[in-house]
């Protein structure tokens, strides 16, 4: 397994929102997770991303304990995270923040080819790479914060929410995209409001509920399973 979360444990205070939470992810896979809304699915990204500290349980990227090392270590070992609700710099241009994204890279050469894949998976950025990023449309900024955790060339790209807010037509291009990073090698692990797309997307996923895994299964039978279509498919 690339990814492994083993009993992970967080609170916020003394309120506990994950509750032994056992979660893998292999090579090459795309996973995602549905819940409701709280049921503790950004919590489970940021643990992994280091951005929230658990209280218990272990998270291990091809057997180094991520929950014992800080963000930007994270991020070095191959691990990057796109935030829900498209945080870009709105005051710099695309291609500046794009660059912030190569934070871990010194090699100027790897920079300039990552950013070329961006910018061929994304070539609306490329058009607009010259302009202020808080000037983009908010399907635009998706891709920018999308591209900007590509530059940090990552084995495995942790996804919250990338559809959040976009016309249909929109995030069918972002979904058609994610495919296609993923079949560039990248790793994928989703969170996503839209159910259905997300279970068309992946190969396996998991059900949170407060808190809890309390269904896993490939995504093609979670897609006919009558609890998930009831729960998250609308019935259908
Ligand atoms: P959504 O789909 O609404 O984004 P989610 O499944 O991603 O929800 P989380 O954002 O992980 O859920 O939140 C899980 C629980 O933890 C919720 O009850 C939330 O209110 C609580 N929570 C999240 N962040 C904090 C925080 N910083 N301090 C206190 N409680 C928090």
């Amino acid at each position: 397994m690339l990814l492994r979360i083993e009993n992970l444990e967080v609170k916020y205070g003394n309120v506990q929102v994950l509750h032994k939470l056992n979660l893998n992810v292999a090579q090459g896979e795309i996973v995602t997770i549905l819940g409701a809304n709280g049921a503790g699915k950004s919590t489970t990204l940021m643990s992994v991303s280091g951005l929230v500290k658990p209280s218990g349980g272990g998270i291990y990227l091809e057997d180094k304990a991520l929950h014992k090392l800080e963000a930007h270590d994270i991020v070095k070992l191959g691990l990057a995270q796109v935030p829900e609700g498209r945080r870009v710099f709105g005051t710099l241009s695309v291609q500046e923040n794009l660059h912030l994204g190569a934070f871990t890279a010194t090699d100027q050469a790897r920079i300039r080819k990552n950013m070329e894949w961006v910018y061929e998976m994304f070539p609306i950025l490329h058009q607009r790479r010259g302009q202020l990023a808080g000037t983009l449309s908010g399907g635009e900024q998706q891709m920018l914060a999308i591209g900007r955790g590509l530059m940090a060339n990552p084995k495995i790209l942790l996804l919250d929410e990338p559809s959040l807010g976009l016309a249909p037509i929109l995030v069918k291009s972002i979904f058609a995209t994610i495919r296609e990073i993923n079949k560039s090698g990248v790793t994928i692990v989703l969170v996503e409001q839209n159910a259905r797309l997300a279970l068309k997307l992946a190969d396996r996923g998991y059900v949170l509920e407060l808190g809890k895994i309390v269904l896993e299964d490939t995504a093609k039978a979670l897609l006919v399973n009558p609890e998930v279509q009831n729960a998250y498919l609308g019935g259908a």
